[in-house]
């Protein structure tokens, strides 16, 4: 595809999820507003194009684990799942709150939606899952979406939102997903790559782990692009500590790492949505 027809199709992607990290909503109370009031300004402008926006969002253990610190007496919280699921269950309604508190004030209702695999793996449940977004996206309606963490067993846990988020963009048959990282995007030999067709080997092998309070880095990052790009939806991966860059992105394609295949937009049913999860569960983390 050429430059200019790629950017024609970033550009005009009506169905955009955007997945934000525990970093972006870790920080101090000064930078995490910072991120909002942006993140806000741009998600308005996309809502006032009528394109339709969906929220990933991590941060459930890591707000949780900043309330349990200002609480008296109370003990530090470790790794342990018991300690990161009673994180989350604090954190989640609070990260929430933290979201309708901005949102509200540009007059974008929100919604909360939490799932895990097991959700998925019942046929009911994917159904109503799908249902639910397609009411809430005709409603207006904004969803944030998070793991539901606090019910979730190691087993069977997507285990890091960036899966998630590409999950969701084939569930919604998203037409861009985006993700915000601490970075620049992708960088191959130590040089930002702007553009990628295929998520291979040598590429996963120079991607990191988590650096910060999430769980992914950005080798789950590009395990997640890649699953998107099978279904023709292509993914960005950019910097969400610059101000307005999902603006950016979309209007000018500069920014970050964009992978993109070459296919059309493909249809995935429930059925391949759901071997792609237990493939991603048999293979682990490689
Ligand atoms: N669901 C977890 C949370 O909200 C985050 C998982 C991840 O770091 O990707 O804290």
């Amino acid at each position: 595809m050429n430059r200019n027809d790629l950017n024609e199709r970033i550009k005009t992607s009506n169905k955009i999820v955007i997945k934000i990290g525990s970093a972006r909503l870790a920080g101090s109370e000064e930078e995490v507003n910072d991120f909002l009031f942006s993140l806000v300004s741009d998600i308005r402008h996309l809502r006032d194009l009528g394109k339709q926006v969906i929220l990933v969002s991590s941060g459930a253990i890591a707000r949780g684990r900043k309330l349990l610190a200002t609480l008296p007496n109370s003990a530090e919280a470790g790794e342990s799942l018991p300690e990161k699921q009673a994180l989350a269950a604090m954190g989640q309604n609070r990260l929430v709150n933290l979201y309708d508190s901005f949102f509200s004030k540009v007059n974008l209702p929100i919604a909360q939606i939490l799932f895990g695999v097991l959700d998925m793996e019942n046929p009911e449940g994917f159904k109503n899952l799908k249902n639910t977004f397609g009411q809430l996206l005709d409603w207006g309606i904004l969803p944030i979406v998070n793991e539901n963490d606090s019910v979730a067993t190691e087993e069977v846990k997507f285990g890091d939102n960036d899966v998630l988020s590409a999950i969701v963009s084939l569930i919604v048959e998203a037409d861009l997903l985006i993700i915000l990282t601490g970075v620049e995007g992708f960088l191959k030999d130590g040089k930002l790559l702007p553009f990628l067709e295929e998520v291979g080997k040598s590429e996963l092998s120079q991607a990191g782990g988590p650096s910060g309070p999430g769980t992914g880095g950005m080798y789950t990052k590009l395990k997640a692009a890649s699953i998107a790009s099978e279904a023709g939806i292509p993914c960005g991966i950019i910097d969400g500590n610059r101000k307005n860059c999902v603006r950016e992105f979309i209007e000018t394609n500069t920014l970050g790492t964009l992978v993109v295949s070459n296919g059309k937009k493909k249809h995935f049913t429930e059925e391949e949505i759901k071997s792609i999860l237990r493939a991603k569960r048999n293979g682990g983390q490689e």
